[in-house]
């Protein structure tokens, strides 16, 4: 049995498995259905995680720089997705993707969060022939050409940046006439030429031929006028949906408390309401979602973790 099971690979989990093994535990295994780093890979760039700050370097390049150093005290990553997690008696079974069941003392979940999809017409349709929603993977498609960005968030507004360095114009479609993300962000999108803001506006419709997408259809919210922007790309970045799933029993009731949000419910100690499950990172609630408080979340969890196997020995 194991001593700990961590599921996700991203900032969260990767700290997790590296204070469970530097603190002395023995089998502990991370569950992680990709390459471990989690969806700051998606980032074209960090600038706000202490220690980092190199110009530059995206958020691929920076998770890079863990790899080695979290697996070096005996942490084990298993390229698998997990199903589910439940607890039977005093200890947690964990439900791979056409795996065997494996058994663990303790669980701590850091499966993150996915991109939304806005809901505007033909989204579903175009996603993969136009419409994206990572700008580091597919921004290069555009080198020279117009994109759209949707969105007045962080990632709207970094993405937007990072993609008027390859494209020849970004505009950024969002439905208000403020922005969600940090000033200086907005400051630094407003004073680059080729971004274009479109506020008070809403994406009604995708369009496009068996080629991809050919244009977005916009409306004001305040004047009703409608028009069509000619570009090729769109890119979506409208917030996150927590990844709850594995925390789901048979009947679809969550093995612990979560919020309306389906975001799970912890203590300063990223205890859940089920002993021996600790919940960190983006998936808890009151997350920041930031890098460094997923990874600060890790280490509580981790620690807890150790404490509560001494407790129960
Ligand atoms: P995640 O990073 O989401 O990792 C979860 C992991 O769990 C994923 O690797 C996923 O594959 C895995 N997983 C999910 N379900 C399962 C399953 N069932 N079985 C196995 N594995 C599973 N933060 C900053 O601090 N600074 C920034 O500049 C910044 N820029 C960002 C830019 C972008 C484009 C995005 C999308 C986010 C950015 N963030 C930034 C936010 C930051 O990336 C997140 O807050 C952080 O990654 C959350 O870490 P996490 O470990 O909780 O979850
Ligand atoms: P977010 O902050 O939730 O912003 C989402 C944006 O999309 C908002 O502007 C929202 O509009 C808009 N939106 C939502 N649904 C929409 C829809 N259906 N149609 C059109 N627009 C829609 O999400 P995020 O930008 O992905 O950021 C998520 C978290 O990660 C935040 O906490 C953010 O601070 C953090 N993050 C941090 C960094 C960084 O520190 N550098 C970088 C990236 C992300 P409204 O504003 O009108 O609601």
């Amino acid at each position: 049995m194991l001593d700990c099971a961590i599921i996700g690979g991203g900032p969260a989990g990767m700290t997790a498995g590296l204070y469970a093994t530097r603190g002395g535990l023995k089998n502990v295994v991370l569950f992680e259905k990709g390459m471990p780093g989690g969806q700051i890979t998606q980032s074209s760039e960090i600038e706000n995680y202490p220690g980092f700050f190199e110009h530059g370097k995206t958020g691929m390049d920076f998770m890079d720089t863990w790899q080695e150093q979290v697996f070096h005290f005996g942490l084990e990553h298993r390229l698998d997705e997990v199903k589910q997690v439940r607890k039977e008696g005093d200890h947690f079974v964990i439900e791979i993707a056409g795996g065997e069941p494996v058994e663990a003392k303790t669980v701590v979940v850091g499966t993150g969060s996915t991109p939304k999809r806005a809901g505007f017409k033909g989204e579903e349709e175009f996603f993969g022939k136009g419409v994206s929603t990572c700008a580091t993977c597919d921004g290069f498609f555009y080198k020279n050409k117009e994109v759209a960005v949707l969105g007045g968030g962080d990632t709207a507004l970094e993405e937007a940046h990072y993609l008027s360095n390859i494209c020849s114009k970004v505009y950024v479609v969002h439905r208000r006439d403020t922005f969600r993300a940090a000033p200086s962000t907005v400051d630094r999108v407003m004073r680059t030429e080729n971004i274009e803001l479109i506020t008070d506006t809403t994406v009604e419709e995708v369009v496009g031929d068996a080629m991809g997408v050919t244009g977005i259809k916009l409306k004001n919210k305040k004047s009703g006028e409608e028009t069509l922007l000619e570009v090729p790309g769109v890119f979506v970045f409208v917030g996150h949906d927590v990844n709850n799933h594995v925390l789901k029993d048979g009947e679809g009731n969550f093995i612990c408390d979560v919020n309306e949000q389906g975001q799970v419910i912890v203590d300063l100690s990223m205890r859940t309401s089920l002993e021996g499950l600790f919940a960190a990172g983006d998936l808890r609630i009151e997350a920041p979602k930031q890098v460094v408080c997923a990874a600060g979340d890790g280490a509580v969890a981790a620690l807890q973790v150790i404490s509560y196997i001494q407790e129960q020995a």
